[in-house]
């Protein structure tokens, strides 16, 4: 009994050892295997789906691989979309023209609203909340000394996918020199370009006035100017909030431009009378887009 009794013993120590070295080892090679991270062979049989054609891994590759063909075609699509937006040019035939409504081929109701006079504190972002809940693209035609003033809220327009025109720097009614028209449109159109990356060639001159200098600098430089063809005459302070309604809706028409104001000065009116303007205009069929869709539309 004495030799099983030793082997017994010898076998424990001896497992022990093996214990005690193969913990040792583990103890070493772990962090090993863990910085190392070896590469593990695959087993035979993944290598042979791999290579068979009809396999569901190659059909699943297959498909990974169109599927990152479409994504690469679809963010190529978006960012020319975008590249676009940005750098917006006036179809030729518009280049130096005045515009107050486009003639569109098959008379479709669709319309462009129009912001001038922004950015502004409180209405601005207001109007773009109003925008965003019915899905509406508009035109804000910016002043420059007011961009100076919310450049924030210059950049919330184009991010929110509003397309951009130039209102002048400092939205005066007098006379100007061609020096003077140079800095009222190029002062505002470098201090947007720095803030979104827009380069606009869209003009709408302060009050509409068209003989003082500015439009002619403008038409020069191939601008449009863009008028309007329904006046809400929100900016009257005699006008009410029915009132300004009514004023476009009287005159709106197909391929046509509307005048709104978000900036300027108290615009609560128009902020209140949009979501019922924008509604009564969706009852009688029309679609909105931006003054570029609207010139382009007329293009095709
Ligand atoms: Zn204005």
């Amino acid at each position: 009994m004495a030799e099983p009794r030793l082997f017994t013993g010898q076998y424990k120590l001896s497992m022990i050892a093996v214990a005690i070295t193969l913990g040792f080892i583990a103890g070493i090679s772990l962090p090993i295997s863990r910085s190392v991270k070896p590469e593990v062979a695959p087993p035979v049989n993944w290598l042979n789906r791999q290579q068979n054609p009809d396999s569901n891994i190659s059909k699943v590759t297959g498909l990974i691989g169109q599927q990152n063909q479409t994504y690469k075609k679809m963010v190529a699509e978006l960012a020319a979309e975008e590249a676009r937006r940005l750098n917006f040019s006036v179809p030729v035939q518009f280049q130096g023209k005045t515009i107050e409504h486009v003639k569109l081929k098959d008379d479709s109701k669709t319309i462009a609203l129009t912001f001038d006079d922004g950015p502004w504190s409180s209405a601005t972002p207001q109007i773009l909340d109003i925008l965003k809940e019915n899905n509406i693209k508009a035109t804000f035609f910016l002043v420059g000394k007011h961009v100076q003033r919310y450049p924030q809220i210059t950049k919330q327009i184009v991010t929110e996918g509003h397309a951009i025109g130039n209102h002048s720097w400092s939205h005066q009614y007098h006379q100007y020199s061609t020096a003077a028209a140079d800095r009222e449109l190029n002062n505002t159109a470098a201090l947007v370009h720095k803030l979104t990356g827009v380069k606009t060639t869209l003009f709408r001159p302060p009050a509409g006035i068209l003989n003082n200098g500015l439009v002619a600098y403008a038409h020069q430089q191939k601008y449009a100017a863009i008028m309007w063809s329904a006046d809400s005459k929100d900016w009257s302070i005699r006008s009410t909030e029915k009132g300004l309604i009514d004023n476009v809706l009287t005159a709106v028409k197909p391929g046509g431009i509307v005048l709104l104001h978000d900036g300027g000065g108290n615009r609560s009116k128009t902020v209140q009378a949009l979501p019922k303007l924008i509604s009564e205009l969706k009852k009688r069929g029309y679609q909105f887009v931006t003054v570029p869709e609207l010139l382009e539309m007329e293009e095709k």
